[in-house]
C-alpha cells in the first residue's frame, strides 16, 4: 500500500526542489524524497549511539545528522532505527512509493555488439579502478546541501529507463543525460572531493570523473570532453570542474550524472530537483 501523504510529498519535493518535510510522530525529523530513487536527511534522537537501515549499520555526524537514500529497485517498505545510549531502540517504518519507470519493450533480442579483445582486456582494471573509488571515505561535507545542476539543459535520457529485449531486461539507464555541446562546462552540484579523474578514456565511461560528497554519497560525471580537477581536490559546489564530451560508448555530446549511495542507485532529477529555465 502506498502511503499517500508522503508520496505527494515526494512528487512536491521532485516538482519544486524543496524537501519534503513528515509530518508528526517522525523521531529523525527524515525530511526528503520517499520514492524509488529519493535520498531523505534526519538527525538522531539526542543521545543516539547507532544508526541502522534496514538492519545494516549506517554511519552519522557529529551533530547526529544522516543521509539514507532508496534504490532505484528499493522495496516497498524501509526501517529507520536508532540505539540509544540505555539500549532502547527507536524505529520509524517509511513508506517508499514505487516509482513507473520508461520501460520500452522489444519483440527482439538486443544486438549486442561482440565486446573486442581490446574491450574486454582493459574493462578489468576499469571496474576495479570505479570500486576502489566508489570505496573511499572522505570527509566532504556536500552530503548537507540542497544539490544544484551540474549543467542544464534538454533531458534526453531519463534515470531508470529501461528496455526489455524478447524478455530479457537489459540494464537500466542508472544516471540522467542532458544533451549540451561539447565544451559546456560541468560544475560541482555540491561540495565534495574528487576520488577518480581519468588520465584517459574509459572504454564505456570515457573521461570519468566521480566525487564523494560524504556519508557514502558520490557524483559520477560520464563522457567529458576535459576534467579540470585532479585526484584529492576538494571542489565547493558551483565550481567548473570539466565540460561535456562525447568520449567513451556516446551517441552524441551529452552530460551523464549518476548518483549512489553505499551501493543504491539515486535519481538525480529527485535529489537536485527540477532543472532550472536557462
Ligand atoms: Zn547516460
Amino acid at each position: 500500500m502506498i502511503d499517500r501523504r508522503r508520496f505527494a510529498a515526494g512528487v512536491l519535493a521532485a516538482a519544486f526542489g524543496a524537501p519534503a518535510a513528515r509530518a508528526g510522530g517522525d523521531p529523525f525529523a527524515l525530511a526528503g524524497t520517499f520514492e524509488q530513487g529519493g535520498i531523505a536527511r534526519g538527525q538522531l534522537p539526542s543521545g543516539a549511539t547507532a544508526l541502522r537501515f534496514n538492519d545494516t549499520a549506517i554511519p552519522f555526524a557529529a551533530d547526529r545528522r544522516f543521509l539514507i537514500a532508496f534504490d532505484r529497485d528499493a522495496p516497498p517498505t524501509a526501517t529507520v532505527e536508532a540505539v540509544l545510549g540505555d539500549g532502547r531502540i527507536v524505529r520509524d517504518p517509511l513508506v517508499i512509493a514505487p516509482r513507473a519507470w520508461n520501460i520500452s519493450r522489444l519483440d527482439r533480442l538486443a544486438k549486442y555488439p561482440v565486446p573486442s579483445a581490446e574491450f574486454e582486456a582493459r574493462r578489468p582494471a576499469e571496474l576495479a579502478r570505479i570500486a576502489a573509488a566508489r570505496a573511499r571515505q572522505t570527509a566532504a561535507d556536500g552530503w548537507r546541501q540542497p544539490f544544484a545542476w551540474p549543467a542544464t539543459g534538454r533531458i534526453s535520457t531519463l534515470f531508470g529507463s529501461q528496455r526489455i529485449y524478447a524478455g530479457e531486461p537489459g540494464a537500466y539507464h542508472s544516471g540522467i543525460d542532458i544533451a549540451l555541446p561539447t565544451g559546456t562546462p560541468v560544475r560541482a552540484p555540491a561540495d565534495g572531493v574528487v576520488i577518480l579523474a581519468a588520465e584517459a578514456p574509459f572504454t564505456l565511461e570515457g573521461n570519468l570523473l566521480m566525487l564523494d560528497h560524504g556519508m557514502g554519497l558520490s557524483s559520477a560525471f560520464l563522457h567529458l570532453s576535459r576534467i579540470d580537477v585532479r585526484e584529492g581536490d576538494a571542489v565547493r559546489q558551483g565550481q567548473a570542474i570539466g565540460a561535456v564530451g562525447a568520449t567513451g560508448r556516446a551517441t552524441g555530446p551529452h552530460l551523464h550524472w549518476g548518483l549512489m549511495w553505499r551501493g543504491a542507485r539515486i535519481d538525480p532529477l529527485l535529489v537536485a530537483g527540477a532543472m532550472p529555465a536557462r
